[in-house]
């Protein structure tokens, strides 16, 4: 099949759903919901295609990957429609995460070999006449579940890392994002007719069909979800002793020093804090700013945020709620914050006009309320003042989550950065990290584990084979009986030298 603006790739199927915009209510596709018995068939699909991929030189793969680079780049227009129709994101937002995915695909691409090739390593002393090599070979099949918020990168990127280490891939999209899940997908096998079918398989559906590819006999599962979601796909994978990267939520927090530029602050954390409507897994959820500049700082933002536009329009700064279930969860934080005392500086409860949220933020909010310990997932940003940094790197770091942070000062930058229990930090900007495929990505604490992106992310999807070659005899082996106590002498002597009296 190959890929088309909208599927309807539902018929002849048991059970099926129905993909709408999340405004206009306007048909975008209909996908069958997936069975185990569907899932398992993908996998096994995959599995019989891996041995032909995964035999496949360094530079064969690269060149199927860099090819299906060039077919997505010349449909670029076709992919922002459609994720445009399916998550109401503008079309604008749809090319930066086209963008950053084909980034990541050549990335992948063009490095696996430097980070998997087989190399020699140092045998040390007591194996000097070994030979020892080390390289990282395909784990098989890699199981891709991925969330609506961003529905192209999340399954490019587990798709692109996977197939550079030669693995084949079966993806879930989520049920609110299928079709640009199955795009992404089909768009593998349009762009190189000569890999076999399924190589890159999909099965669509809603939790049960997830949980069916957590059990299949992947043999990883790269999950990037919620937190709860996160725990149930843990544990399903347990039963199996499936590995799992889970790639999960964030409350990402701001640190705004005595000597930040308070503008490029202001206007940098109202666009991490609104794009995509809030709902971002890296979206500036908490600021804290110095005493000292609060008034300056609380100003810029009201003006910043009182200026972004919401709404349909191609040139508007964010649209619509993608999921209805999460208007509830950003009225009940902001409705708590307000009860608790604390200030609306822009928008409050009036700005819940579903499906849209215009842009709220609210000031003083208790650190025990959920507006701050929960992800809220909205176009939200609650900003509490702190006496000094040291305070605010205390509180931005007291959370279960530990998915990014961003800082401003002038000089301090790097030290309170290296302070920030964060998988990703940025300094004097916000989220720039995720779009550097050198650098990995992934969280601490309840954001996750495991890594996508740089030589992390390569690694993530494949198994290191230790191999030894003896390469010459050193009269009585050491690996074989009996032992003679000259043997032990010599150990016992080798021992004291190198350990007895340790060099600095
Ligand atoms: P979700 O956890 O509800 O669903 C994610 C995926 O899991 C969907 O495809 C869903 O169908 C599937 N699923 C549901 N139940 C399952 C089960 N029992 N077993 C297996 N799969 C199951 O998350 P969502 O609402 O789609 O996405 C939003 C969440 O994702 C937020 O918490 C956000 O922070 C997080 N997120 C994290 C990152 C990251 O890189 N850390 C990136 C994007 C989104």
């Amino acid at each position: 099949m190959t890929a088309q603006l909208t599927p309807d790739t539902a018929s002849g199927v048991a059970q099926t759903f129905d993909l709408t915009h999340p405004a206009t209510g306007a048909h975008v596709g209909t996908f069958p919901v997936h069975t185990a018995d569907d899932v398992a068939a993908a996998v096994g699909r995959a599995r019989e295609a891996q041995s032909w991929w995964g035999g496949l030189s360094f530079a064969e793969r690269k060149r199927r990957m860099i090819r299906w680079t060039a077919y997505l780049a010349k449909r670029s227009d076709e992919i922002c429609e459609l994720g445009n129709q399916e998550t109401g994101k503008p079309k604008g937002d749809v090319l930066f995460e086209l963008m950053a995915s084909l980034e990541d695909i050549k990335w992948a691409a063009t490095n696996a070999e430097r980070v998997l090739k087989q190399r020699k390593v140092n045998p040390g002393a007591a194996m000097i006449n070994f030979e020892a090599r080390l390289e990282y070979l395909p784990l098989g099949v890699a199981g891709v579940i991925a969330p609506w918020n961003f529905p192209l990168y999340t399954p490019f990127c587990g798709m692109a890392y996977a197939l550079a280490a030669g693995n084949a891939a079966v993806v879930k999209p989520s049920e609110f994002s299928s079709a640009t899940g199955v795009y992404a997908v089909e768009s593998f096998a349009a762009a190189n007719p000569d890999a076999p079918a399924g190589l890159v398989g999909w099965g669509t559906g809603f939790g049960e069909t997830g949980a069916a590819l957590c059990r299949s006999g992947v043999d990883k599962l790269a999950f990037t979800g919620s937190v709860p979601t996160g725990r149930r796909v843990m544990a399903a994978c347990a039963e199996t002793l499936t590995p799992v990267l889970l790639e999960l939520g964030g409350k990402d927090a701001t640190i705004v020093a005595e000597d930040a530029d308070l503008d490029a602050a202001a206007g940098a954390i109202v666009w991490g804090g609104y794009w995509h409507a809030g709902q971002a897994c890296v979206g500036i959820e908490r600021v804290y700013v110095v005493e000292s500049d609060r008034a300056e700082f609380l100003r810029r933002v009201k003006e910043r945020a009182s200026n972004v536009t919401v709404g349909l329009d191609e040139l508007s700064d964010y649209g619509p709620m993608t999921m209805p279930g999460q208007i509830d969860v950003v009225r009940r934080h902001v409705s708590d914050a307000l009860d608790r005392g604390a200030t609306a500086l822009v928008g409050g409860l009036d700005s819940i006009k579903p499906p849209y949220i215009h842009p709220i933020v609210l000031v003083d909010v208790p650190e025990d309320s959920p507006a701050v310990r929960e992800e809220t997932f909205g176009p939200v940003v609650v900003i509490n003042t702190v006496p000094d940094v040291d305070e605010g790197v205390r509180r931005a770091n007291a959370t279960d989550f530990g998915l990014a942070s961003s800082v401003f000062s002038a000089s301090r930058g790097p030290q309170i950065a290296a302070r920030l229990r964060a998988g990703g930090t940025t300094i004097n900007s916000v989220m720039t990290f995720v779009g550097i495929p050198s650098l990995p990505f992934g969280g601490a604490g309840d954001s996750g584990f495991g890594r996508f992106h740089g030589d992390d992310g390569l690694r993530e999807f494949s198994r290191p084979k230790a191999t030894t070659r003896k390469k010459f005899g050193m009269g009585k082996e050491m690996q074989e009986f009996p032992r003679t106590k000259q043997q032990y002498q010599i150990v016992r002597r080798v021992l004291r030298l190198k350990f007895a009296r340790p060099r600095r």
